[in-house]
């Protein structure tokens, strides 16, 4: 599949590199491997596309209409995006006669999600999700809050050992941004303390409260040695508590190398992170630890700096 939309690119660039040469422009080079990452949501495409083509060595620069190409490039995607649609028609109707084959070949891998989850552990809605998390093999990163940590010490226990990550998630929830500094170390260090005395594990991952952080929270993160964790895909399940909703925006969003923010203090976050779980795994995506996923991509976690995804620069206070 992958071949033919590199054959299909090929193709229509060489139509488009022919006319632009009739019409005496010339057509920079592109990269080819670039922008035939089927992962790549479509206006990353448009953009990339766009950002090949340079100015034409032509002396009727003024003829060169830029948002008409980008007007062309939509056309192409459209175009390649019906292709590869009645690809799937021809591929599922294969099924049938080949089933063994192209069940393999369907379910071929295509990135790596840390799914994370803030504000537990919840004395029922937790639970829940550790068992369907459980079921599908699935590992997942909790940013824990140190006062529920207090109260449900069984269910990190439980987390702990079935493989999740665990993070820090301050003790209370209070904006770090307007707190003292050493309310800050307060704050990280009882979770970190009442955490570690369940696991043995001294977490290394900090997500302050609203993702407030400022130089103060970067230095004490630093100096306690933790990396601070954001995230590069937000459905705002808080604040629509609306499973549907929130499970199409996570599918919608994820690419390999995200990291997805939900809470697993609300149920209809739950019922959303189990449906999205299954669609993004049929696509052939695994999930995997937030520690798990910088690794994977070679990436060392680095005290006191911010990591967003595997695509989003680190360091500085944004
Ligand atoms: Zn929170």
């Amino acid at each position: 599949m992958k071949k033919a939309l590199i054959v299909l690119y090929m193709l229509i660039f060489s139509a488009i590199f022919v006319g632009c040469a009739g019409k005496g422009f010339v057509l920079a080079h592109f990269d080819a491997a670039m922008i035939t990452n089927e992962d790549k949501p479509r206006e990353t495409h448009i953009e990339e596309l766009s950002a090949t083509i340079q100015v034409p060595a032509s002396p009727n620069v003024d003829n060169f209409n830029f948002p008409n190409w980008q007007k062309i490039f939509v056309d192409i995607i459209t175009h390649l995006e019906a292709e590869i649609a009645m690809n799937n028609i021809t591929t599922n109707n294969n099924n049938y006669i080949n089933e063994g084959y192209i069940e393999e070949e369907e379910k071929s891998f295509v990135g790596h999600i840390a799914i994370t989850f803030d504000d537990g552990p919840h004395p029922t809605l937790t639970p829940i999700l550790l068992d369907a998390l459980y079921a599908r093999d699935v590992r997942a990163t909790f940013f824990l809050l140190g006062m529920e940590v207090d109260r449900h010490p069984h269910i990190v226990a439980r987390m702990y050992e079935e493989g999740h990550l665990i993070g820090n998630h301050s003790f209370g929830h209070p904006f770090f941004t307007r707190i003292s500094r050493q309310g800050i170390i307060d704050e990280i260090y009882r979770t970190n303390r009442s955490i570690e005395a369940i696991t043995g594990t001294v977490p290394t991952t900090l997500r302050p409260p609203y993702g407030a952080r400022n130089t103060a929270v970067l230095e004490v993160a630093r100096e306690m040695d933790m990396s601070v964790v954001l995230w590069s895909v937000d459905p705002r399940d808080w604040s629509f508590r609306n499973a549907a909703l929130v499970r199409d925006h996570i599918v919608d969003h994820a690419v390999d190398g995200s990291v997805v923010l939900l809470h697993d203090i609300h149920e209809s976050s739950i019922e959303a992170a189990i449906m999205a779980i299954d669609i993004l795994i049929e696509q052939g995506f695994a999930f995997v630890t937030v520690e798990e996923l910088f690794e994977i991509n070679t990436m060392t976690m680095q005290a006191g700096e911010i990591y967003r995804s595997i695509y989003h620069s680190v360091g500085g206070t944004q």
